[in-house]
């Protein structure tokens, strides 16, 4: 059995403002940087005591240079730094087949208040929409997974995020560490975290044939920027559309071309 896992920040247990998200204030991240690993680790026992043969973990916040690979178990595989590809997040998943997908440090979407870090790729647009729901990179990365044939079993994060997870896949397992509210994030102890990571990972990927993803036949994605010059450029993209100042549409019936405008559109710098 093979394993994807991919790896964010802001969803990390106790994590409040986005200088603890960043490198470049060492003394804010440190701590945050610690306990990233440790809950990914955490999910990479899991997930090898429900029988992995192999884990493969993939860096997936900001410089993609947040984890210490010395502190995974030895058996895992690390994918560092951005490959460049429109899979962003969830590069490497379309190597060979992964029994099933799970994500830790995940955080809500634009817009919501399920975190003060809520974001959306970045902070350049105030909300993107696919298929009429407010966005999350959850959501986004679930269908790339979906889109490679690999069931998304496990999600930890913030509460609100896992709320919108068991909706939109009945069978996953959660772990919700952080609650959001206003500028505050209420968590349970960070040692609590790599426990209840620990064992859930194991549950999930256990029913992994559970979490199949659910794939809309059609996409139709809206990125409301928050500038409009970007908007007015981006909205020159092959097949976008500008629906007003600020806002790009773009939609397709095949989720890797909803990707490559994510790629060129949403993320693009
Ligand atoms: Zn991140």
């Amino acid at each position: 059995m093979r394993v994807f896992i991919s790896a964010d920040i802001e969803g990390t247990c106790g994590i409040t403002s986005w200088a603890e998200t960043e490198r470049s204030t060492p003394m804010d991240y440190a701590p945050f940087q610690k306990q990233m690993t440790r809950e990914v680790a955490a999910a990479c026992e899991g997930a090898i005591a429900a029988g992995a043969g192999s884990v493969f973990v993939r860096d997936a916040h900001d410089s993609a240079r947040n984890l210490d690979p010395a502190g995974l178990p030895e058996s895992v595989r690390i994918m560092r730094g951005w490959t460049g590809d429109p899979l962003s997040m969830m590069s490497g998943i379309d190597q060979g087949r992964f029994d099933a997908a799970l994500f830790t440090g995940y955080h809500a979407w634009a817009s919501s208040g399920g975190s003060p870090l809520s974001h959306t790729m970045n902070l350049r647009n105030e909300y993107v929409t696919l298929n009429g729901v407010r966005m999350s990179e959850f959501m986004m990365n679930a269908y790339t997974a979906g889109y490679y044939g690999v069931p998304v079993a496990f999600l930890s994060g913030d509460k609100a995020l896992c709320g919108f997870a068991e909706e939109m896949i009945p069978g996953i397992t959660t772990v919700p560490v952080n609650e959001g509210l206003g500028g505050a994030v209420t968590s349970i102890h960070p040692a609590a975290a790599v426990k209840q990571i620990r064992e859930a990972a194991e549950r999930a990927v256990r029913h992994a044939s559970d979490c199949a993803v659910p794939m809309p036949d059609r996409f139709d994605m809206t990125v409301r920027f928050r500038e409009h010059p970007r908007a007015y450029s981006k909205s020159f993209y092959p097949g976008a559309r500008l629906e007003d100042e600020k806002n790009v549409c773009f939609s397709s019936d095949d989720w890797f071309e909803m990707l490559r405008f994510s790629h060129f559109v949403l993320s693009d710098p």
